[in-house]
């Protein structure tokens, strides 16, 4: 059973990890009709406003990732000192900016949003079928998310 979120809940999703959280949340963008994907994680370091997003570039979900950027609103912003390989970190920009737009318009057709059965904002394993949805827990879902 895929772990996928709604599509009204793709954003609040990104944006939850809570600050210090060194593992943050992951989130595999899949394109059914072409078979592409891509994973990426978002961060949120200690004394950091902003949720900064690592792209996945090998096979191993715990270690494979490198920083790309980070989360403007909907949009991915690349960094200078961004250490995923340029071609995958525009591959990365490109869907999820693309994915981040369609879920704010509730249009999102033919991708699908991933995650790990994980809240996004404490990590904690989700049970229920609402919390799975979401992507957050009930305790995190009813606190405000920054
Ligand atoms: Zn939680």
């Amino acid at each position: 059973m895929a772990n996928e979120l709604a599509p009204s809940n793709v954003l609040p999703f990104c944006l939850a990890p809570r600050e210090g959280r060194r593992s943050g949340c992951t989130l595999t963008v899949v394109n059914d009709d072409t078979g592409g994907r891509v994973t990426v994680r978002f961060r949120k370091p200690k004394g950091f406003k902003s949720v900064l997003v690592d792209v996945m570039t090998g096979s191993d979900n715990e270690t494979d990732f490198a920083f790309a950027g980070t989360l403007r609103g909907t949009e991915l912003a690349l960094s200078p000192k961004a250490k995923c390989p340029k071609e995958r970190a525009l591959f990365a920009k490109k869907v999820l900016d693309w994915t981040l737009r369609a879920a704010e318009a509730g249009d999102l057709r033919t991708v699908r949003c991933l995650h790990e059965g994980r809240c996004a904002r404490c990590g904690r394993k989700l049970t229920v079928p609402e919390s799975i949805d979401s992507g957050l827990g009930p305790e995190c879902r009813s606190k405000k998310v920054a």
